[in-house]
């Protein structure tokens, strides 16, 4: 067996085995966006940790120093907004090769430090070391959440409607045009561009919806809608029916696909890097937290389809056709077919 074979998925499963010594007040283990556990009656600790390495999530020809530090750190304040919870404390390790410039490693750190001083996070250490080739960051985030307001990929219900907090899709255009070095020739690819190097965690968002009665599951969009839908899928023993017509694309996305010719439903299902927060809310209350969400944030919560009972996920196109789908994001180990 080898690792291409069993997935990142398959190999975490294999290496969780084990891991658990003392289960008391440990609410989330591996397996959720952040680990929760018990340090207070009623308050949980959150923590999340995040590896970067160059030549395999970023190259340091294509992207600046300051919108590295600025991603490194959106990703895991990303994992804790999945949460439910704020950010707190953040500690960052970096193992720096020779070539690399101080310019550009203070860019890094500038960048770190004005998306933590956003979201009212401080630096409390790390390690430093060198490195042969490749430049590697590491950040630990710890946050905290009442554990009544805990979100998790574990408790979606049939029936559930499934929300996201924004659109799905751009990261993936943004990193196909830098990628094949096309140049941001308008507004619309700069913007997509932005959406890859600079994704805004929803922290705020992911409050908000912590707060909400109604909202049983929550995630990240990281992996690719599709992939992240199937960890709630299979960690709440659901399925899930979408709408690809609810699907949110942004106008940017359309006319990139449009440019290109890609179809834009696929890039929004297998698109990762997003960053919003999917949810899943019961029927009753769906229609309230969707117009609170719109009136707190002056944008849509964006319904996008429903929790079923079948175990399967599948979409549902506009003429009525069902086609069952299978995850088509992100996945480190296995070969990707983007
Ligand atoms: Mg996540």
């Amino acid at each position: 067996m080898t690792l291409k074979e069993i997935g990142e998925f398959g190999f975490i499963k294999k290496i969780s085995r084990g891991c658990l010594i003392r289960k008391e007040n440990i609410v989330r283990a591996i397996g959720d966006d952040a680990a929760a556990f018990k340090t207070d009656p009623d308050q949980l600790t959150l923590i999340t940790t995040d590896l970067l390495v160059e030549r395999i999530h970023f190259s340091r020809s294509t992207i600046a120093g300051y919108d590295l530090g600025y991603k490194a750190l959106a990703v895991n304040l990303s994992d804790i907004a999945a949460m439910g919870g704020a950010a707190r404390e953040a500690f960052i390790s970096i193992a720096i090769p020779e070539d690399c410039p101080l310019d550009y490693l203070e860019d890094i750190y500038d960048g770190i430090k004005n998306l933590a001083a956003k979201f009212n996070v401080n630096i409390l250490g790390g390690d430093t070391t060198n490195s042969r080739i490749d430049l590697i960051i590491n950040i630990v985030v710890h946050g905290t959440v009442a554990e009544k307001e805990l979100l998790r990929r574990d408790a979606a219900r049939s029936g559930d409607m499934i929300f996201t907090t924004g659109f799905l899709g751009d990261s993936k255009a943004g990193l196909h045009l830098i990628l094949n070095d096309i140049a941001a020739d308008d507004e619309s690819l700069e913007m997509l561009i932005k959406a890859h190097l600079l994704p805004e965690p929803h922290i705020l968002e992911g409050r908000f919806l912590a707060q909400q009665p109604g909202i049983h599951a929550a995630i990240d969009t990281s992996d690719g809608l599709s992939s992240d839908l199937r960890h709630i899928v299979e960690q709440s023993n659901v399925g899930a029916r979408l709408y690809a017509d609810k699907i949110p694309v942004s106008e940017n996305l359309k006319k990139f696909c449009t440019r290109f010719d890609f179809d834009s439903v696929k890039y929004a299902l297998s698109g990762g890097e997003d960053y919003t927060l999917l949810c899943t809310a019961s029927p009753e209350t769906a229609d309230k937290i969707a117009s609170e969400f719109q009136k707190e944030f002056k944008r849509p919560l964006f319904p996008i389809g429903e929790i079923t009972d079948t175990r399967q996920m599948e979409l549902i196109w506009p003429n009525g056709r069902i086609r069952s789908f299978s995850p088509s994001g992100w996945d480190h180990f296995k070969e990707q077919n983007k």
